[in-house]
């Protein structure tokens, strides 16, 4: 699909919105304005039945994002990082860095989800009470909002991972038997077995007249199921990374360059022949730097032949590098977070190897090819 924009940050967080999006709330809107309030409140003109339309449907996706807030504050409260809320078609996602490392956090990470949407879900019903002898046109804006809003709490709360209610049958199994792997298999099965059953119950209704739902129905089925084994394909990476060292999946093949070389130099000879993105910069065996095709790219071209490697790499202690010893995991986790893909892998002052996230993933595929 096209792309996402940033649309403000809140608390740190940056909120984007993807370009499918567009669709579900142009879909909701229209919905809303053009048959849900002329059915319910015939009397009403046009005019009105659109505004409170366009308000209804920019407040729900106002409760997605408070939804989604919900879970990213309670894991900066617990020392997680979270990047971005995205919304998107099938609602909101927080883009939470690390996995959860304890049951009871993830626990209470999931749980806040479907718990901020029903308190929403009240405040929009208390506000109807309040409100619908007065004004029915904002009785009616807060009647809907409250029933979606519970709508949204109790479909989080089916227990299928990666659902929040998934999260939290994961947490409570994990708290028990102490095994993430287990847990995450057993929650991942409930995942597709629910998945299933929407898809089912899609293709029934596709056949008995209510197409579009129907499609619709077995659209999220779809996405469920893939989510929920993607979701424990990574328990499963991280599970294996851990007990591999940097030292096993590093590669030695690597060429330095010379920090006194020109930029045009390192295109024509190491770039365009060797087709790498990152080059060690190292007199000798001593590391001083890497460069990349960033720093190039920030260098205009008619000063290729004049720049040098030392002025636009990036220096040794600027450098995020690794260590043989460390583990895959806590590596490919940091390479997620900081958005790095390749590292150098430092002993002392001298320079061992270079890691790339493609190494990590070449390692994997040829484990999983072999069925181990
Ligand atoms: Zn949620």
């Amino acid at each position: 699909m096209g792309g996402t924009w940033r649309i403000a940050r809140i608390f740190g967080i940056d909120v984007n919105i993807d370009s499918s999006w567009l669709i579900v709330f142009v879909l909701i809107t229209w919905t809303l304005a053009g048959s849900y309030f002329p059915y319910q409140y015939p009397d009403w003109d046009s005019w009105l039945h659109w505004t409170v339309g366009v308000a209804t449907s920019v407040l729900f996706f106002a409760s997605i994002l408070a939804h989604e807030l919900a879970h990213s504050l309670v894991a900066i409260r617990q020392g997680e990082r979270v990047r971005s809320i995205t919304l998107f078609i099938f609602g909101g996602v927080a883009q939470i860095t690390e996995e959860p490392d304890r049951a009871s956090k993830e626990f209470l990470m999931a749980i806040v989800g479907p718990l901020s949407s029903l308190a929403i879900a009240l405040v929009f019903g208390v506000l109807w009470l309040v409100v619908r002898g007065f004004s029915e046109p904002v009785g009616a804006l807060a009647r809907y909002l409250a029933l979606i809003n519970a709508s949204v709490a109790l479909f989080n709360l089916i227990p299928g991972f990666p659902l929040d209610g998934g999260r939290v049958l994961r947490a409570v199994i994990w708290g028990i038997s102490g095994n993430l792997r287990m847990a995450t298999l057993v929650a991942s099965w409930f995942g597709q077995g629910i998945a299933f059953l929407f898809m089912l119950w899609g293709v029934w209704q596709v056949f008995t007249g209510a197409f579009i739902n129907g499609l619709w129905m077995a659209f999220i089925g779809w996405f469920l199921r893939n989510a929920s084994i993607s979701g424990y394909r990574q328990v499963l990476i991280r599970d294996m990374l851990r007990d591999i060292r940097v030292e096993d999946l590093m590669s030695h093949d690597f060429e330095t360059v010379s920090p006194a070389l020109t930029i045009q130099q390192i295109v024509d000879d190491y770039v365009l022949r060797r087709r790498d993105h990152a080059y060690p910069v190292a007199d000798g065996d001593r590391l001083q730097g890497i460069i990349c095709l960033h720093d190039v790219k920030a260098v205009p071209r008619q000063r290729w032949a004049s720049t040098l490697v030392r002025e636009v790499m990036t220096p040794w202690e600027k450098l995020a590098t690794v260590s043989a010893e460390d583990d895959g995991n806590t590596v490919l986790t940091y390479m997620n977070t900081h958005d790095v893909g390749q590292l150098p892998v430092v002993e002392g002052n001298r320079l061992a190897g270079m890691l790339r996230r493609s190494d990590i993933i070449r390692f994997m595929q040829v484990r999983s090819e072999l069925g181990i």
